[in-house]
């Protein structure tokens, strides 16, 4: 486990829920989410997006629950789900029921939006009956109106405002197992508001960049922003917003992690960014090595260096690595060098050798 860094700040002391088996608070490590893009109504194609998710690392997954058939199809989904499951519910109060009884594992779901007092009661009863925990989702974009109307914007106080107002509706009725989410897709914003709340409820926090843009540069917002959250100990989970495709979300969630020493999965890859001493098509073997090791869930270091310079000492420093030379590369493991490879076997070479020490480690 790498060393949090020195300033890095204590977390945030939250109470601890469970979404299905995944404990999120309380000190438990910190979750990636993600949610699916697929028509919720189609099961078969929503489950098979959950599996690819599942792969990628993702440890909860939420789907959006618009209308009575979407809640139908939960049962099968839920029932064949490697993932615990959360229903992304809006305004309507038996699509939670129905949701509840198709056996999520969470809702996100807004109490003061699904109206009188008797509905949240009926939902808050069904959760408790079932153990599930609600997310409380608030949204710069769709606050209050009598909120917009004092605050003028959707500012941070008037996000944790608002989100203190859900949380007492449930308070109100001794429902406690809550997580609370503050997103806007303004950083600075998200920011404030996440750190106001968290000096108010202990809840555990679920963080994210809202509507962050596409998987270029939503991985770039996400990274500042939950870097940024996370750094100062704010955040029990989280998910990555990107216009894309839901696994880029799980692994960019998952490298932010890695990233400031939260957690650890999969390879740390460190590569060059070659210049004019480089001497192999070092970008396209990074690229590629990336690529086919995406989804290794054992943790090891991979080097990837262009040359003589800095290449044997990282690669030396790596698990496994390679340092370039002229059309050829120095195969490293554990700081000794394996062979020499031709360019064109470098990333076969590294592959096999990857794969070869996780088998004499007994680690797959
Ligand atoms: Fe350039 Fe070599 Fe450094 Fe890569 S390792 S950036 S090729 S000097």
């Amino acid at each position: 486990m790498v060393e949090p860094l020195g300033t890095q700040k204590a977390r945030h002391p939250s109470r601890r829920i469970h979404v299905g088996g995944v404990a999120v608070g309380g000190g438990a490590p910190v979750s990636v989410q993600s949610m699916t893009k697929t028509d919720t109504r189609d099961s078969a194609a929503t489950l098979a997006q959950i599996e690819r998710l599942a792969v990628a690392g993702c440890e909860i997954v939420r789907c959006a629950v618009p209308d009575e058939e979407a809640a139908a199809a939960l049962g099968a989904i839920c029932a064949n789900s490697s993932l615990p499951l959360i229903a992304d519910i809006h305004f309507d109060h038996r699509l939670a029921l129905r949701a509840l009884d198709a056996g999520v594992d969470g809702l996100r779901l807004n109490p003061g939006n699904i109206g009188a007092r008797w509905k949240v009661e009926e939902v808050v009863r069904a959760c408790r009956e079932r153990a599930v925990p609600i997310r409380i989702g608030v949204n710069g974009g769709s606050l209050e109106r009598e909120l917009l109307e004092r605050y003028g914007h959707p500012t941070p106080a008037a996000m944790v405002e608002s989100a203190l107002g859900h949380i007492r509706l449930l308070e109100d009725l001794g429902f406690d197992a809550i997580k609370v989410s503050l997103k806007a897709s303004d950083i600075r914003r998200t920011v404030e508001a996440y750190r106001l709340l968290a000096r108010q409820v202990d809840y555990p926090l679920h963080i994210g960049i809202t509507e962050a843009g596409t998987t270029w540069s939503g991985t770039v917002k996400s990274a500042v922003g939950l870097g940024v959250l996370l750094y100062e100990g704010l955040g029990d989970t989280l998910r990555v917003s990107l216009t894309g495709d839901p696994v880029e979300e799980v692994r960019v969630g998952w490298e932010i992690l890695k990233s400031l020493g939260l957690r650890e999965r999969g390879p740390v890859f460190v590569s060059c960014p070659t210049c004019g001493r480089c001497q192999v098509d070092l970008i396209a073997v990074a690229e590629e090595v990336e690529r086919r090791l995406h989804d290794l869930p054992q943790t090891l270091t991979v080097a990837v260096m262009g040359c003589v310079v800095n290449g044997p000492g990282e690669a030396r420093e790596a698990d496994v690595g390679l340092a370039g030379g002229k059309g050829q590369a120095l195969l490293f493991r554990k700081g000794e060098v394996v062979r020499k490879v031709a360019e064109s076997e470098m990333v076969e070479a590294l592959i096999a050798e990857v794969h070869a020490l996780l088998n004499e480690q007994g680690r797959q």
